[in-house]
C-alpha cells in the first residue's frame, strides 16, 4: 500500500519464451491480482504491438530485435511512472533483451527478465494459434524455437516450467519475485 502523495516504484517484467509457452496467460493473471492490490498494471500484448507500434515488421532477426527495442522503450516510459509494465513478448534473442536491461539500468528503472521455460514439444501441442501445425504442414517458416533461434536466457531473474503447474501458480511464482524485490506487498 502506498500512502498518499507516495508513488510507487514501477517496473518492466519481461516473460520471454516460445509460442504457447504461457507468457500472455501469466501476465494477465498476474496483472489481476496486482491490480486487485492497487497497483498500476499495464500487459503490453506483443500481437496489438505489432499491429500498430511495430506494424510493418516482419520476423527477421533485424525485425524482431526492433520490435523488442520498441516494446522495451514503450514498457520504460510506463515503468519510470510507476507503472508494472508486464511484457508476455517472445524477444529470442539475449542481445535484444540485453539492451533492453540495459537500458533500464541506465536510467535506474527497475527490469526483472522472467523465463517461462516451457518446452517446444509441450508448446506445440498446446499450438494456442496453430503456429506449430502450420509449421509442420509447410505453411509457415521462421517459427521460433522450430525453425527460428531461440536464444535461452543464461541468467534470467526467474526460470517457471509451466508443465505440471496451474495459471495461478506460475502467476504466483512471479507475483512472489516481485515480493522479493520490494515491488509489491
Ligand atoms: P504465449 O503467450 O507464451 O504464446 P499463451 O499464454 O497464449 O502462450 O498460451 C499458453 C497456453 O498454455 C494457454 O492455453 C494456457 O491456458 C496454457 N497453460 C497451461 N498451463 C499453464 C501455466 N501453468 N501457465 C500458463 N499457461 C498455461
Amino acid at each position: 500500500m502506498t500512502t498518499a502523495g507516495t508513488v510507487a516504484e514501477g517496473a518492466t517484467v519481461w516473460l520471454t519464451g516460445l509460442p504457447s509457452a504461457g507468457k500472455t496467460t501469466i501476465a494477465h493473471a498476474l496483472a489481476e491480482r496486482l491490480r486487485a492490490g492497487g497497483r498500476r498494471v499495464e500487459v503490453l500484448d506483443g500481437d496489438e504491438i505489432r499491429e500498430f507500434l511495430s506494424a510493418g515488421l516482419g520476423f527477421t532477426r533485424a525485425d524482431r530485435h526492433t520490435n523488442v527495442q520498441r516494446i522495451g522503450f514503450v514498457a520504460e516510459l510506463l515503468a519510470s511512472h510507476g507503472v508494472l509494465a508486464l511484457v508476455p513478448v517472445i524477444a529470442p534473442y539475449a542481445d535484444s533483451r540485453a539492451a533492453v536491461r540495459a537500458r533500464h539500468r541506465a536510467n535506474g528503472t527497475g527490469y526483472l527478465e522472467v523465463h517461462v521455460a516451457t518446452p517446444v514439444d509441450v508448446c506445440a501441442v498446446r499450438d494456442v494459434k496453430g503456429l506449430y501445425a502450420k509449421q509442420a504442414a509447410g505453411e509457415l517458416t521462421g517459427l521460433t524455437g522450430v525453425d527460428d533461434p531461440y536464444e535461452v536466457p543464461q541468467d534470467p531473474d526467474l526460470r517457471i516450467e509451466t508443465e505440471g503447474h496451474t495459471v495461478a501458480e506460475s502467476a504466483a511464482a512471479v507475483h512472489a519475485l516481485l515480493v522479493e524485490r520490494g515491488l509489491t506487498t
